[in-house]
C-alpha cells in the first residue's frame, strides 16, 4: 500500500488537493473531518458528542478519532493506498497510526505539508463559509482552529521530518500549480520504490 498524509492548517487547501491526489493515484480518501461531520448530520451518539468540539474549534478527543480511523481503515483494506486528510492532528494520533500500519506491515510513504500565510487561511475559510454552511466556518472559530493547529498539530512537522518523510509544498500558488508540485514529489518517491 502507498499511504500519504496531507498536513496543513485549516483552509490551506488539503481537501482540494486530496481530491486531485486520490483521482490520479487511485488512493482511498480518509478525511476525519468528513467522517465526523457525517456522524453529526446523522445525529449518531458519536455525532452528538463531537459536535460540541467541532463547533468551538477544538479537536475531538483522540480515543474517538482512533476508533473512527480503525473502522475506516478496515473498510478500505483492499485499496492501493490511503490518503489521510486532517489526520493525524496530535502526536498521540501520529504514533498510534505508525503502530497500526506497522502491525499491517505497511507504513506512511510520505507526508505533504501545505503552507499558506495565516491571513490567507483566514480569508479562504471566510470565503468558503458562504457556500460550505459549516458550523465551524465563522471568524471566531477559525481563529481558534488556527490556534489549536499551531499548538497541537505543528509538532507533527518535526515528527515526520525526523522520519525523513516530510515534504513542504507552498499552498499559495493556483490549485493546478500546487498539484503539479505535489505530483512531482509523489512520482519521485513512487519511482524510488
Ligand atoms: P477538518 O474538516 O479536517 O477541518 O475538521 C473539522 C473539525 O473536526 C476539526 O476542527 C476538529 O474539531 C475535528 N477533527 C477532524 N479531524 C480530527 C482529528 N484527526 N483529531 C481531532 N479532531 C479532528
Amino acid at each position: 500500500m502507498f499511504n500519504i498524509i496531507i498536513l496543513g492548517a485549516p483552509g490551506c487547501g488539503k481537501g482540494t488537493q486530496s481530491a486531485h491526489i486520490i483521482e490520479k493515484y487511485g488512493l482511498s480518501h480518509i478525511s476525519t473531518g468528513d467522517m465526523l461531520r457525517e456522524e453529526v448530520e446523522l445525529h449518531t451518539a458519536i455525532g452528538d458528542v463531537v459536535k460540541k468540539f467541532i463547533d468551538r474549534g477544538y479537536l475531538v478527543p483522540d480515543d474517538i478519532i482512533m476508533r473512527e480511523i480503525f473502522v475506516a481503515a478496515l473498510k478500505k483494506n483492499k485499496s492501493k493506498g490511503l490518503l489521510f486528510d486532517g489526520f493525524p492532528r496530535t502526536l498521540f494520533q501520529a504514533e498510534y497510526l505508525d503502530e497500526i500500519l506497522q502491525h499491517k506491515k505497511s507504513k506512511i510513504a510520505l507526508v505533504l505539508q501545505l503552507e499558506v500565510d495565516e491571513e490567507e487561511l483566514f480569508n479562504r475559510i471566510l470565503n468558503r463559509s458562504l457556500d460550505s454552511h459549516r458550523s465551524d466556518d465563522n471568524s471566531e472559530t477559525i481563529r481558534k482552529r488556527i490556534e489549536v493547529y499551531k499548538k497541537q498539530t505543528v509538532p507533527l512537522i518535526d515528527y515526520y521530518r525526523k522520519q525523513k518523510k516530510l515534504h513542504i509544498v507552498s499552498g499559495m500558488a493556483p490549485v493546478t500549480d500546487v498539484f503539479q508540485n505535489i505530483e512531482s514529489i509523489i512520482d519521485k518517491i513512487k519511482n524510488r520504490k
